[in-house]
């Protein structure tokens, strides 16, 4: 889980952060002067920054200059005046959104989320596809059913990422055959047939009756999209 660092000197409001973010599954760090918080930043490198502008011990300003200088980290500023925004964004710091106080931690959460999305981290770390007993490593290309590793050739192995990334989407012969070698000719087409038997007789429990991939009579096939809790 993404871990989000909070520099704010107003105890309460980082305490109510904290636990809304906690409850979204967040790990949370905090600072409540900006060069304690400059200082966490280097130390445990969170993945995004809730940024007070007011803060003792080093300005919130000098504190996302600082950041922006080294890195691309998203950055939530957070004044305590709508002219303040309006003025920050014309410093053009970089910042990656603005939330003015009084704010609601919701709306933060919302906020935390979408920037995140925006900036393409929530998968980064843990890379790991899951569908029942199966577990797909997109980026160590291994494969396992519980826990143990199944040998997959590489076009194998594009075949079941390019399907497993997208549960339920049904995928033509023709697609997959674009996706798993990169180019596709109409006439091999069943050869998608032949790479995906083999892939069931790898990865399926029973492959009288594949669970993981299904056939999409006239079509092709996908990947099972099993109902979330
Ligand atoms: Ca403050």
């Amino acid at each position: 889980m993404p871990t989000i660092l909070i520099i704010e000197d107003e105890i309460e409001l980082v305490r109510v952060l904290r636990s809304y973010l906690e409850q979204a599954n967040f790990t949370v760090l905090s600072a409540v002067q900006g060069d304690t918080g400059l200082n966490l930043w280097v130390n445990k490198h969170p993945d995004l920054v809730i940024l007070d502008l007011n803060l003792p011990g080093m300005d919130g300003l000098d504190v996302a200059r600082e950041m922006r200088r080294k890195s691309d980290i998203p950055i939530i500023m957070v004044t305590a005046r709508v002219e303040e925004t309006d003025r920050l964004i014309g410093l053009e710091l970089g910042a990656d959104d603005y939330i003015t106080k009084p704010f609601s931690p919701r709306e933060v959460v919302a906020r935390v989320r979408a920037v995140l999305r925006r900036a393409g981290l929530p998968r980064a770390k843990n890379n790991v596809l899951r569908s029942g007993s199966l577990e797909i490593d997109l980026d160590a290309h291994t494969v396992s059913r519980e826990e143990e590793t199944i040998d997959l050739t590489p076009t194998e192995f594009k075949l079941l990422e390019t399907l497993a990334s997208q549960p339920g989407r049904v995928f033509s012969r023709l697609q997959l055959l674009e996706e798993s070698q990169g180019d596709a000719y109409e006439g091999y087409e069943r050869t998608i047939d032949a790479h995906i038997k083999n892939l069931r007789g790898k990865i399926e429990p029973d492959t009288k009756n594949p669970y993981y991939i299904e056939t999409v009579f006239g079509i092709g096939y996908r990947f099972v999209k099993e109902s979330k809790d």
